[in-house]
């Protein structure tokens, strides 16, 4: 499908079973692309909308973003290894109403044994990921390790080239 403007669609695609693991070629129809652009559209709206960033007198402010609604499924949520993260960010983050559906107890119940300062921790330690993410892709700092020599990637603060580390007498 990604490279169906180059190449002859070959009408089918790999379904990947992450647990067993095993992988099936699989007939890709129409119907089945179709909603794999869709719920990719979606995923790029809440990356893009990632961190939402505020400015008033005082200044600017940068919050977390809100992510897509969580599937509130009791037997998918309840052995989710998110789930923990899931629940900080839905009551800290979101301040999602908790009525109905698996989360309404699910949330409330993983989170018992955290304090506010540990969700807090955890909100703020996202938010510096998602800054420092955002920082990587404007700069384009990642794709420069492939692209540019070290002595430019330092002219623009970017790295130490030909760097020496040195301990006692010794060099490495
Ligand atoms: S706990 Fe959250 S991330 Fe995990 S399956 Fe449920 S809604 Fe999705």
């Amino acid at each position: 499908m990604m490279y169906g403007d180059r190449r002859k669609d070959p009408k089918k695609g790999l379904l990947l079973y992450l647990k067993e693991p095993s992988m099936k070629v699989i007939p890709a129809e129409h119907i089945h692309q179709k909603g794999l652009i869709q719920m990719r559209n979606e995923m790029a709206y809440y990356i893009s909308r990632q961190v939402v960033k505020t400015a008033d007198d005082t200044g600017m402010t940068f919050n977390l973003g809100r992510l897509p609604e969580p599937i509130s499924n009791t037997r998918a949520c309840q052995k989710c290894p998110q789930l923990i993260n899931c629940a900080i960010y839905q009551r800290e983050v979101e301040s999602r109403p908790l009525t109905g559906g698996a989360m309404a107890g699910l949330v409330n119940e993983s989170l018992g044994h955290l304090t506010p300062d540990h969700m807090m921790y955890f909100v703020q330690w996202c938010l510096m990921l998602d800054l420092e993410t955002q920082t990587d892709q404007s700069k384009k700092t990642v794709a420069n390790i492939w692209c540019k020599s070290s002595v430019d990637r330092e002219e623009g603060g970017e790295c130490l080239g030909g760097m020496v580390l040195e301990t006692g007498g010794g060099q490495f």
